[in-house]
């Protein structure tokens, strides 16, 4: 569900008209829903509300300091990978303690920010690790929470790229080596054991692999919890969203026909068997909490007709949002103003030096013209926070509406901040 839709003709993210943004702001212009970001928080803690559950928003989905900002307030902890993201729940008045830290390298300087900012629990990824922390932790004299992440070695049927809990991958710890590792960590003077981690992989759009992974890993849990006294199971993230028929889906009513994966469907199928733990349930949705609450505006620069291909070239490009180019991630494009139907096979390309700079190929599409601006959809997690300078091309600005008020939550990055930090030499 989100708050995007045609009102009058024209498309609008709750009461304000995306045109009249592009206008004031310019394009590439990233635009964000508060009210799906919200509804999509208060939705997942409610389905769940049967357990002790703690949402930790993964903050790399997107980590604007005023959409962690808008979580915090609702009650979201955050799932964080780097001291740049510590930073940023700080800044975006989080909780640390709520927050858990995740990652295959946090180096020295990432524990002792871990540790000083107050993380609810490390969620080391190796025994290496471990050792590590528990070092650092006895150098600044603190206990250190822990969990171990664990590879469950289940298929979670997404794309190559973003599959993370199969034994190939590098992430967790295998079964075969996991209680070594705990009973490990419990010899480490300066570590606290308090829970059990794990994540499938990104974009998942059927409750069987989740539900696959943690009966698996239930047994192991309540043996932990026996012989360490574990308090808490994650379960990482990976909640899919819908991209094609993403307009659609604003629509309570296309529910009803769809067999998208839904918070309730997701919790009623995981509930009965994460309850008996009696152990606190935390959740790490990214993409889940923020896809769809997201759109990329950009102007159509030129039309160029080839042999074979009707090119649109447009002002966003892969620096901008790369999940297309990455992943062969889908995004639907739209029109600003309503399509009277007719429609043209285009590709749609950005300005970037790289054959990969595409938002779609071989897409029918409602016909557009120079000057127009479209709306890749559901652009709101691993957009901006994916975007790099590539081609000296500045960050676009990010907006967040709240009804009828749009918020400028990023300025559009200037030229003089763009060679920020370089200097010339002899
Ligand atoms: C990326 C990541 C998530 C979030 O994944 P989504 O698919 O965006 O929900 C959660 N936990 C960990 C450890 C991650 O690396």
């Amino acid at each position: 569900m989100h708050s995007f839709g045609y009102q009058n003709g024209s498309l609008h993210c709750e009461a304000t008209d995306l045109q009249a943004l592009a206008s004031e702001h310019g394009t590439p212009l990233f635009v964000y829903s508060k009210k799906t970001i919200l509804d999509n928080y208060q939705r997942l803690a409610s389905a769940m509300s049967e357990l002790d559950c703690q949402i930790c928003f993964a903050t790399k989905a997107n980590s604007n300091i005023a959409v962690l900002n808008q979580l915090a307030k609702a009650g979201a902890g955050f799932d964080v990978v780097s001291s740049g993201e510590i930073f940023r729940v700080e800044k975006a008045g989080g909780d640390p303690g709520k927050c858990t830290f995740a990652g295959v390298a946090k180096t020295r300087a990432e524990i002792e920010h871990g540790l000083k900012a107050g993380i609810y629990s490390f969620n080391a990824e190796s025994e290496a690790e471990l050792v590590l922390i528990d070092k650092v932790a006895g150098e600044m004299g603190v206990k250190a929470p822990v969990a171990l992440r664990l590879n469950p070695n289940v298929d979670a049927k997404t794309h190559a790229k973003i599959t993370t809990g199969k034994s190939g991958n590098k992430f967790g710890i295998d079964f075969d080596f996991i209680r070594d590792a705990y009973a490990r960590a419990s010899k480490l003077p300066n570590l606290n054991i308090r829970g059990l981690q794990m994540h499938i992989g990104s974009q998942l759009t059927t409750a069987a692999p989740f539900i696959e992974a943690v009966e698996k890993v239930v047994p192991l849990v309540e043996e932990l919890k026996a012989a360490y006294g574990i308090e808490f199971f994650s379960i990482g993230g990976g909640i899919g969203i819908v991209y094609e028929d993403s307009l659609a889906s604003g629509d309570p009513a296309w529910w009803e026909t769809s067999d998208a994966l839904t918070p309730e469907e997701y919790a009623a199928k995981l509930v009965p068997s994460l309850k008996p733990l009696a152990l606190k349930i935390i959740l790490e949705p990214g993409r889940y909490m923020v896809g769809n609450a997201g759109v990329l505006l950009t102007e159509v620069i030129y039309e160029k007709q080839g042999t074979t291909k009707l090119f649109k070239i447009v002002d966003a490009g892969m620096n901008d949002l790369i999940r297309p180019t990455l992943y062969e991630g889908h995004h639907d494009i739209v029109p600003l103003q309503e399509s009277d139907g007719e429609t043209e096979v285009v590709d749609v390309v950005g300005p970037v030096c790289e054959s990969g700079d595409y938002f779609a190929t071989n897409r029918e599409l409602a016909k557009v013209e120079e000057g127009d601006v479209i709306a890749v959809l559901s652009a709101g997690a691993y957009g901006f926070v994916m975007a790099s300078n590539y081609n000296s091309r500045p960050y676009p600005a990010e907006i967040l509406v709240d009804g009828e008020t749009a918020h400028v939550i990023r300025q559009r990055q200037s030229m003089d901040d763009l060679i920020a930090g370089e200097t010339i030499v002899e």
